[in-house]
């Protein structure tokens, strides 16, 4: 079976050091995340930043600070920007400013869906824009699918020459609201992808270990990190390191092994 590809969602836009005090927030306490959790076999960085009330922001200045400082202390490590719908205003020119950027990834919602007190919003207008900022400066999208209606989006567009395959995809399940993270929806979610696509999972909150084992049995990949999860099973609270030691202890039980970045880079046609 393939290498697993980790992916550290270090941050996202829900966490706050009240939910959990480990979040990381500042741009140092990014940086430092991912390190640590590059060196315990992470190989992609999906990044998100705060602004200096600690609030979302897609503000280009301060991915590229966190960007460059990867880059100048050598953190060998795949750049994964988000471009999600939380990170202020929505339009495209907001959404999309750090796209210019020294990043090999972003991430890119195929279509529209309920967070628990928002609304997941990506107009056909506004995907379309993205990708093809993403495809002019040779960046590769990770699709977010919230439900399959997504992967089937994504589809269309790749036939429209919007999106260039193979695609990769994140299944990103169970957010309230959204698809419920169980065994039977990711399996729907894998029967619909298409033909050569990698796929990988954020099993948000509590569907965490079970996304994350069924993916490791059934040749995905995961994603981990306080975005989706800010509590350990036994309800202590996570951190970005825990998070990523348990993904390796599971994959180590389960006989996985786990990808390095140039692995990883191979894996998702980065190279
Ligand atoms: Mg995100």
């Amino acid at each position: 079976m393939e290498k697993l590809i980790i992916t550290l969602a270090h941050t996202g836009n829900v966490p706050t050091k009240e939910l959990n005090p480990h979040s990381p927030l500042t741009i140092d306490e990014i940086v430092n995340d991912i390190k640590v959790c590059k060196k315990l076999g992470t190989s992609v960085a999906h990044i998100h930043v705060r602004d200096e009330d600690l609030k979302p922001t897609s503000d280009r200045k301060l991915f590229k600070e966190v960007l460059d400082r990867l880059d100048n202390e050598n953190v060998d490590i795949i750049k994964q920007v988000s471009t999600g719908a939380r990170g202020g205003e929505n339009t495209i020119d907001w959404r999309g400013q750090m796209l210019d950027l020294n990043a090999h990834m972003a991430s890119l919602s195929t279509g529209s869906s309920n967070f628990i007190s928002s609304v997941n919003a990506n107009s056909p207008q506004l995907i379309q824009s993205l990708a093809k900022k993403m495809f002019d400066n040779n960046i590769k999208p990770e699709i977010e699918a919230f439900d399959v209606s997504m992967i089937h989006n994504a589809i269309r567009l790749e036939k429209k020459g919007i999106l260039k395959g193979p695609l990769h995809f994140n299944f990103v399940m169970n957010v309230p609201g959204s698809l419920p993270g169980t065994p039977r929806n990711l399996m729907f979610m894998i029967d619909s992808l298409p033909k050569g696509a990698t796929w990988n999972v954020s099993g948000i909150g509590r569907s965490q270990i079970q996304m994350i084992t069924m993916a490791i049995l059934l040749g995905g990949h995961v994603r981990t990190g306080l975005e989706d999860v800010l509590k350990m099973p036994d309800g202590s609270y996570a951190t970005n390191e825990l998070l990523v030691k348990k993904v390796v202890s599971i994959a180590n039980e389960l006989g996985r092994e786990i990808a390095t970045v140039d692995e990883a880079k191979k894996i998702l046609g980065l190279v």
